[in-house]
């Protein structure tokens, strides 16, 4: 059996999917997770996009222990320089850097010859092992480059001392054979190659990101890289929790496993899926919430008789159980907070008193408090940027043949009240109109999403709101029983957010 290493770039591509914006402290959050599930690395952002994203990634290497901790650097000396910065106090560090050796991309992106591709990745390769002892070096759109050349360029890597090699399908176009023969082609030809590590990065624009990973790691790659839920740039990455339980469950076939603890596998989706706002769809393969339902009565009645007549894998495997209730109106402080640290949680004491606030008021509205309510209600307050406007007050008037009218208040930094009306076209609309003119920002609502956290008429609502200002796009999150009050909080924290980054806007690259 040989053990796939799991790379992880969930905080890094999976972040780049549009619209979605992490802030440090959700960023931190995942990449805890994404420990605890036991992936080998993590890919915690591109510490030279900006000094946000540089402070990001150094935060991450300074809590996570036990995952290897990476940041994204281009093929150029100040990039890496700066990725050293973020993650010189990691318990384990590796830098990844990249230059593209696809003909398109020579051509038209870096106006570069062969020899000048091959010169600069060896110059960024050893410059980086100045720093650091694993260097990571990826052939952008390598999928669509000529063997030769491939080869070439993966040698005079190997030779400057990069430790793995990855072969990114960059633009998701390649296929399963093709994409294998790149990797037989690799360990027939270049020198030294079985003293380093293969590794897969592909896109889902076809939707074979992940029948690509597996048939690479039958060609005898040793690391995938991938994202959770398969988020990412477009069509999203290649979904890591789907290519392990392809391992897992058909270990008989691919006699590969991986060191991922599977049974996190439910957690990691929905808390991946509530920060960066981007749902699971039902039926989506391992994670989605119809994936162990079964409609029919035929298979409903095989299951019942034999769970193996119709089901391949148990939805415990991958940690789904059933909506436990846990705490209630009667529960104290020590056992929420046992809850709390069982849920994978680390609160500072006033992070806890404010959670277990929130906790008593949520008890009072709703009479079973699931570990779910309780995931939603401290996830909705992770935010580390100051709160410009906090909701003090809002107050709907509607009538099926009235025009809705929003009164709102708020209280600003500062400790100023400010308060304000309008009406708008629905109860939402005229609600934002009315922070609107309250907080005085102009913005554009570019997607408003609701759902409900569990069951029942008395269910926690959460709202997910996202908000542009120029070409400056923030999301928030609003938890409430009341959909309307969750409508209003989600609203304020976007602006919240975008009030904090304004001045701190910089350009994302790659
Ligand atoms: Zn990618």
């Amino acid at each position: 059996m040989r053990t796939i290493e799991i790379f992880d770039t969930t905080l890094r591509d999976g972040e780049q999917s549009p619209g979605v914006n992490l802030s440090s402290k959700e960023k931190l959050e995942i990449a805890l997770q994404l420990e605890r599930l036991g992936v080998n690395r993590i890919e915690a952002g591109f510490a030279a996009a900006s000094p946000g994203d540089l402070q990001s990634v150094r935060e991450i290497a300074k809590r996570v222990k036990n995952s290897t901790i990476v940041s994204l650097s281009r093929a150029r000396l100040l990039d890496i320089d700066k990725a050293w910065e973020a993650l010189r106090d990691a318990e384990s560090a590796c830098l990844h850097t990249f230059l593209a050796t696809s003909p398109i991309h020579r051509k038209y992106k870096l106006n570069m010859t062969k020899e000048q591709v091959i010169e600069n990745a060896v110059a960024a390769v050893k410059h980086g092992k100045k720093y650091f002892d694993m260097v990571e070096f990826s052939c952008e759109d390598g999928s669509r480059t000529e063997i030769p050349f491939l080869i070439e360029v993966v040698q005079a890597v190997v030779d400057a001392g990069a430790r793995i090699i990855n072969i990114p399908d960059t633009v998701g176009y390649t296929t399963p054979a093709e994409y294998a023969n790149i990797f037989t082609q690799l360990l027939n030809n270049v020198r030294g190659i079985e003293n380093v590590k293969l590794s897969c990065h592909c896109h889902d624009d076809l939707g074979m990101a992940v029948a690509n990973t597996l048939a690479a790691i039958q060609a005898g790659v040793t690391q995938v890289e991938g994202t959770i839920n398969g988020i990412g740039e477009r069509a999203g990455n290649a979904a890591l929790e789907e290519v392990a339980l392809a391992l897992d469950t058909r270990k008989d076939f691919y006699q590969a496993t991986t060191n991922l603890k599977l049974e996190e596998i439910a957690r990691t989706s929905k808390l991946v899926s509530r920060l960066t706002g981007m749902f699971v769809p039902g039926n989506k393969a391992v994670v989605g919430a119809n994936a162990f339902a079964h409609q029919s009565g035929i298979h409903q009645d095989g299951v019942l008789k034999e769970v193996t007549t119709y089901e391949i894998i148990r939805p415990e495997r991958v940690g789904f159980k059933s909506n436990r209730l846990v705490l209630g109106k009667l529960s104290g402080r020590h056992a929420f907070k046992d809850k709390l640290i069982e849920l994978g949680y680390q609160l500072s004491q006033e992070e806890l008193d404010d959670a277990f606030a929130r906790f008593k008021d949520l008890c009072d509205r709703k009479k079973d408090v699931s570990d779910e309510d309780i995931v939603a209600l401290v996830d909705a307050k992770l935010v580390d940027v100051p709160e410009a406007y906090t909701l003090e007050n809002v107050q709907l008037s509607y009538g099926n043949n009235s025009i809705p009218t929003a009164s709102v208040r708020v209280r600003t930094l500062n400790g100023e009240v400010l308060e304000e009306a309008a009406c708008g076209n629905g109860s939402v609309d005229s609600i934002y109109k009315a922070i609107d003119r309250v907080t005085n920002e102009e913005v554009v609502l570019e997607d408003y999403k609701i759902v409900s956290v569990t069951h029942g008429k008395d269910a926690l609502g959460e709202v997910y709101v996202r908000l542009s200002q120029g070409d400056y796009t923030v999301q928030g999150r609003g938890v409430s029983t009341d959909v309307l009050e969750a409508s209003a909080k989600a609203y304020l924290r976007a602006l919240n957010k975008l009030v904090a980054r304004r001045g701190d806007a910089v350009e994302v690259v790659m």
